[in-house]
């Protein structure tokens, strides 16, 4: 048996008859679910068009569990069927099982790369789909692409009991969290996490070590954790971006990001080591 959780990417959809699949299906990044008080399910289909709606594009994801799950595109004003919404990725958080939830993160990746990516971007032809990988290929020159996947760092820097939160302007009021922002070309993560630190609070760290990692579909990011020690310098935010910034211990602290972030997961592993 496999695990019903365990969600194996494919591209080439099985052949034969339809069976009954998990259907991820998206209008304008919003997913189409059964709301039911606090929880949401994806439709279980023979076929998208069993949805009732006009179906622009539909993509094969692969396989959570036994069930093979597929992507669609709906036009952006589509109308929701009777019993059913259309609900942002985020909002969802909570309301779907863990595994669809990360599913349909994976599959609105999909969507978006197949919809902006109908045309080559070097001479204008139209892509086709490679057949044995998530790939669009130019059949008149040849350009290749790939999903997107933009990586960025977020690092928690450590000073004995103490930690960094910072404050960003677009946050909610009164939310602080740990430093994070995106890779340049070229640069190594370790090289990042120093940068951007420096950028945003203008201290040094050392010490950088790999945490943990969290894809993060809004819109195609992969966050990829690290702790640090705190190795010299004042803090001075950048005032473009860090509104406030500041050392907190375990015992006085302000309103934290919620539990769908690795930035969570990352303080609670602070707070956890520190409280014992
Ligand atoms: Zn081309």
């Amino acid at each position: 048996m496999s695990d019903p959780a365990a969600f194996t990417p494919l591209v080439a959809p099985p052949t034969g008859p339809a069976e009954p699949s998990l259907y991820f299906a998206f209008s304008q990044d919003r997913l189409l679910v059964h709301l039911e008080g606090q929880s949401a399910r994806v439709p279980i289909l023979g076929e998208a068009a069993e949805l009732g709606l006009p179906v622009i594009r539909q993509q094969y994801l692969g396989t959570l569990g036994q069930i093979h799950c597929y992507s669609v595109e709906l036009p952006p004003d589509a109308e929701t069927p009777q019993g059913m919404a259309l609900k942002g990725l985020r909002q969802l958080f909570g309301l779907l099982e863990e595994p669809l939830f990360w599913v349909a993160g994976r599959a609105v990746q999909i969507v978006n790369w197949d919809r902006t990516h109908q045309f080559c971007g070097q001479c204008g032809t139209a892509t086709v789909s490679r057949p044995t990988e998530r790939a669009k290929e130019c059949p008149a020159c040849g350009l290749l692409n790939f999903p997107r996947v933009s990586p960025a760092i977020i690092v928690l820097i450590e000073r004995g009991r103490q930690f960094l939160l910072a404050r960003n302007h677009r946050f909610p009021a009164g939310r602080y969290s740990i430093i994070a922002g995106f890779v340049e070309p070229g640069e190594t993560l370790e090289e990042a996490v120093a940068r951007e630190v420096r950028e945003e609070v203008s201290i040094e760290v050392s010490d950088i070590r790999y945490f943990a990692s969290q894809p993060w579909p809004f819109p195609h990011s992969l966050m990829v954790g690290f702790t640090a020690q705190y190795a010299g310098g004042e803090i001075r935010p950048d005032p473009a971006e860090i509104e406030a910034a500041a050392w907190f211990t375990p015992d006085e602290l302000p309103d934290l990001p919620d539990g769908i972030s690795i930035s969570r997961r990352l303080i609670d592993w602070f707070l956890a080591k520190h409280r014992a």
